[in-house]
Formats: structure tokens, sequence, C-alpha cells
């Protein structure tokens, strides 16, 4: 969970650390998985580690070409994150509008941030940030651009960093299913992870100040698609580990529920439970792979392979999904049919012989000996918090959408995947003339 600066020599907290090596980019991956499984929830702050790793090698390549300041803008401004262990939401993805249309085509040109007016001083920006993970909880924000960018867009080729309360950036919270079971009197196990959880939000910049120093490019459109691929590969190969984590408690509550049921020793139950555990550990190989294969970029700090971060991601937009089909197969219905923790403390008396309703759905719901109903049924609260309750948000659904939705993969893997090269090795092998 630490690390040593490379910037201070300092002892830094991990998610503030410019990797140094394939191992440094494993650990980040090891670290991940290990919060995934204490929480059961998005722990919100890879996304600044990643945008932090994205923006310094950027940074190194933009100043090189054009001979601007930006990299040691940013360098200081890490070495305050580091020193003071900032949490920093990194900010990528615009609300888009039209998709057939480029930023300065949208009828409104705030659908993508961008800036609108230039000053000695700083600039001042416009637009929004949406699905916005760890953004309340964040002491500042890196802003990055969200798609690359043709020379017309060149006012949205922006990025900066600014802390969260600067003036003109509100954010408007997202919904969650079951979110307000949380504010419920009495909700006691109802809640099902009560100690976690995630939330988005969409984030306005409403003509948002922000002063030279914090800016890490400014027009420089030909480096959009850059810093975009390389956060969203580190990003891509953060999945390998955090949903790895979340999958290992879907697992391990799968297992309980069918151990308080009595049904653990069925052969049908253990194979659900080996299935759900070679595809969990195959999220995690490929995590672990486009780790052991990065290499160092021109600014010294090191960067995955994309191709391989970019097929993890894309495994994770499914078998998450085959994960909790089977956790769902083997919690049974009754995960979402029991009564509520309010009928199983219930004193109201409803039976003949004075036995209350909450005697009631204790006797009913008893299963084997030794089991308490509320253990029995706590473990399926959680069950039902991670396959549709307010942790589905972080393992489902963003599964599939964080880190981008399976078609941002799919180009990337088409990009990445030589079928070219691949056609001269069959080329040699039947011995058609090249
Ligand atoms: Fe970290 Fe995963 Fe949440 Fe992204 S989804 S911030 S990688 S825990
Ligand atoms: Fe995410």
């Amino acid at each position: 969970m630490t690390a040593t600066s490379s910037l201070t020599g300092r002892k830094i907290n991990r998610f503030t650390h410019l990797h140094q090596s394939a191992e440094d980019l494993i650990k980040k991956v090891e670290m991940q998985r290990l919060l995934g499984q204490k929480t059961a929830s998005c722990f919100q702050r890879c996304v600044g580690m990643d945008a932090f790793n994205a923006v310094y090698s950027t940074t190194y390549e933009i100043d090189e070409k054009y001979g601007t300041n930006y990299h040691e803008n940013f360098r200081k401004f890490l070495i305050m994150v580091q020193d003071q262990d900032l949490t920093v939401d990194g900010a990528m993805t615009d609300p888009k509008g039209d998709r057939s249309k480029a930023p300065h085509e949208q009828a409104d040109p705030d659908l993508f941030l961008h800036i609108v007016e230039r000053r000695p001083d700083g600039i001042v920006v416009r637009g929004a940030k949406a699905h916005q993970t760890g953004t309340i909880n964040s002491h500042w924000h890196i802003v990055m651009p969200t798609i690359a960018l043709r020379e017309e867009d060149r006012d949205y080729a922006v990025s900066f960093a600014t802390p969260s309360d600067a003036e003109g950036i509100f954010m408007i919270y997202g919904r969650q299913s079951c979110d307000t079971r949380k504010l419920e009197e009495q909700v006691g196990m109802d809640v099902g992870n009560p100690a976690f959880g995630g939330q988005e939000a969409l984030v306005v910049f409403d003509n948002v100040f922000i002063p030279n120093e914090y800016i890490f490019m400014c027009g420089e459109y030909d480096f959009a698609g850059m810093m975009v691929e390389r956060f969203a590969g580190y990003h891509r190969q953060s999945y390998g580990g955090c949903k790895v984590g979340v999958g290992d408690v879907v697992i391990g509550a799968a297992a309980l529920a069918a151990e308080y049921n009595g049904a653990e020793k069925a052969s049908a139950v253990k194979d659900k439970l080996i299935e759900m555990t070679h595809l969990n550990e195959t999220l995690f190989s490929c995590g672990i792979a486009c780790s052991a294969r990065g290499c160092p970029t021109k600014a010294g700090n090191y960067q995955i392979d994309l191709l391989l971060a970019n097929v993890c991601k894309q495994n994770v937009t499914r078998f998450p999904y085959e994960i909790v089909r089977l956790a769902e197969d083997i919690a049974g219905g009754l995960m979402v049919t029991m009564p509520s923790n309010k009928d199983f403390q219930s004193s109201t008396i409803a039976g003949r012989n004075g036995e209350t309703i909450g005697e009631f759905c204790n006797k009913y719901f008893a299963t084997k000996e030794g089991v308490s109903t509320e253990d029995r049924m706590k473990v399926l609260r959680l069950l039902e918090n991670l396959c549709l309750g307010t942790a589905a948000v972080g393992y489902r659904t963003e599964s599939m959408h964080g880190a981008g939705s399976p078609q941002a993969q799919r180009i990337m893997i088409a990009r990445q995947g030589n079928i070219q090269g691949k056609k001269d090795l069959a080329k040699d092998i039947a011995g058609i003339e090249k």
C-alpha cells in the first residue's frame, strides 16, 4: 500500500505513485484486489492514480515537441498530492451529446468541456464530466480530454488540476438502486454492506478559472488521443484487480449461502463455485499479464501492455455477469423475496398462540442447526447488494461501462492486434510469397 516516491524519495501512499517498474504495476493490481476484498465496492482512488501516470508521461512528450512547461507543472502538483496524500478524481468522460458529431459541431458547445477564455494568468473552462467515480470524496480533480481530437477541436484539448471546491464547480449526485435503504429506520441487515459503497456524480464546470501552474495541456490537440489511450489503458488494467477482489466476496457469499442451506456438499454447488473461481482468476491473470509486460515511457514511469490491458477489460465486461448469475443461482429466490429486517425484529403478535411476526420469520427461514436465521439473511442481503443493489453499480454495470464501454476496447484491440503481422505468419507457414 506504500511506495517510495520517484520525485522526492519519501514514503508515499501507493495510490499517488508513479509506477517505476513492471513490479510496481503488479503491486498496483494486487493492492486493488485486496481493497476490493475489504470493501466489496468501488473504493474510488484508482482514477486519480491512473490519471497521474497518464498525465505524467503525456506532458513529458508534449513539452518535448512544443517546448511547453506542462511536465514541470505536473511534477510540482504531484509532489503536493504525494506529500499530503490527497485523493484526486481523474475526470475524463464528457457528456458527448450527439455521438455522430465532433465536439465543435455540437449544437451546445458545452457538451464537451472546453476553454472559453485565455488570460495571461490562466484559462477559463466550461463543460461537465459525467459518471464521475470518487468525485464527491476527492480533494482535487484532474481533467483530461475524452477522445482523440482534430485541429478544429483545439479548445477541447485541455488538461488541468483544480481543487474540488473551486468557484464554479458543483456536483449533481447520481441515484443508485436501493440507495435510500441506508436512510430507513431499523434498516439493520437490509443494507447488505453497511460500511462501504461507492457513488458517482455529474460534475459541472461553470466557467471555472484555472491558473497557469495547474495547466497540463492547452490546445495541443495532437496529444489528446495519447492521454486518453494511456489513462484508459491504466484504468482497464485496474479492473483486473478491483473487480477480482469484489468477485472474491461474491464467491465467498455464495459459498456461505450454500453452507447455511446445508447444500455445500452438493456437487452442482461445488462445480458452480469452481466455475466462478475460474472466471475470477482469469480476470486477475489478465491484470497481472498486462502489468508484467509493462515498459517504460519516455518520461520514465511504466506503462502497461495496452493490448493485454484492453483484453483484460473486455473480459471484465462479461465474466462478472456470469459470476453474478451463478451467485444468484446458488443463493436461491429468497435473496429477493425475504422479509425486511423490521419484520424479523417485529414483536407484533400474529399467531394463535401469541407468536410474533419476528418469531414466524425466524421459524420459517431457519435451516440447519447451528446457523442463525439472521446470519443466513445477512449473507443473502450482501449478495442482493452486490448483484442488484448499490454495490451492483460498482460490480456489474461498472464492469460493462467503467474504463470505457466494450466497443472502446474492441477499437483498441483492432489497433493493437497486428492482423497484418499475423497474415504474414500464415503466409510463411503456407509458403505464400509476401
Ligand atoms: Fe478503482 Fe475499480 Fe473503482 Fe475504478 S472501479 S476507481 S478501478 S475500485
Ligand atoms: Fe471505474
